[in-house]
């Protein structure tokens, strides 16, 4: 059984070696990295939505070379802090290149072995990469506002940088279920975004209650990092939203740097749904 549902009449999803089928005869072929394509074609905002294929393999380059590594072992910390039963049931939605979601099912299937992990993203490139990363992940090409799965069927969501589609999450959460929202903080990517900006903004920081929902913990993630390379600094300024929304001359004033150390901070919220 496969922990996706049909897109199109959201019946159970059985899995054999070549295809997804529901019993009412919509089939979905298994690529050869591994992943399903699960996005109706009429739900396509755009011809090839999300990360093109440049830009997951240059965020998957960036990533492996452990910029990020402090926040992946902290996620990886609270996936097993929070997994609890013989088989828990993990999300990923929004999850990219796959670098945090391979990285989390290894140290989950270590420990428990029964662990059942998913994941999907709106870009297929960034899917296809995260399919070559692991077998140990069920990954589908979908869409965060309409999430392939069946209500209350997961014990652990994650949302890495993801958009927030609260109602989908609450809707495929069991009771008692845990969200966790990882979110940029105040001053993450500081001096990155010094050096584009002639008035940098802190990000605003903010503990949004969710209905549903009980907030029960934040986890601070802050450390410096050394972004060695004219090419990882243009990586990274291609992971954040600076990168839509600045001018030629921000990013000319970027390229002028051959090495940038920076401050980076996440905050990781912990949401409870009530049963
Ligand atoms: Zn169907």
């Amino acid at each position: 059984m496969s922990m996706f549902r049909c897109p199109l009449c959201k019946a159970k999803l059985l899995k054999n070696e070549r295809a997804l089928k529901c019993e009412h005869g919509h089939s979905f072929d298994i690529s050869a990295e591994g992943y399903v394509h699960l996005l109706p074609a009429n739900k396509m905002n755009s011809k090839v939505p999300g990360d093109s294929k440049e830009m997951a393999s240059s965020r998957s380059a960036f990533l492996d070379k452990g910029y990020y590594e402090p926040l992946l072992k902290e996620l990886e910390k609270t996936v097993l802090e929070l997994s609890e039963g013989e088989e828990p049931a993990v999300l990923d939605c929004g999850c990219g290149e796959g670098y945090y979601t391979a990285n989390i099912a290894k140290e989950l299937k270590n420990r428990f072995p029964k662990a059942k992990i998913a994941g999907f993203d709106i870009s297929r490139p960034s899917v296809k990469r995260a399919a070559k990363r692991t077998k140990e992940v069920e990954f589908a090409v979908a869409s965060v506002f309409d999430i392939p799965a069946s209500d209350k069927s997961f014990d652990i969501l994650l949302n890495v940088f993801s958009p927030l589609s609260i109602d989908e999450y609450k809707r495929v959460l069991k009771p008692g279920g845990y969200y966790v929202y990882v979110v940029p903080a105040a001053r993450h990517l500081w001096q990155l975004k010094a050096a584009i900006y002639d008035t940098p903004y802190e990000n605003k920081e903010q503990d949004t209650p969710y209905e549903g929902f009980e907030h029960k913990e934040t986890r601070r993630v802050r450390y410096e990092t050394l972004i060695k390379t004219k090419e990882d600094i243009f990586s990274l300024f291609q992971m954040t939203p600076y990168y839509w929304k600045t001018s030629a001359k921000g990013a000319e004033k970027l390229s002028a740097y051959e090495s940038l150390l920076t401050e980076v901070a996440f905050d990781i919220h912990i949401y409870k749904k009530e049963k």
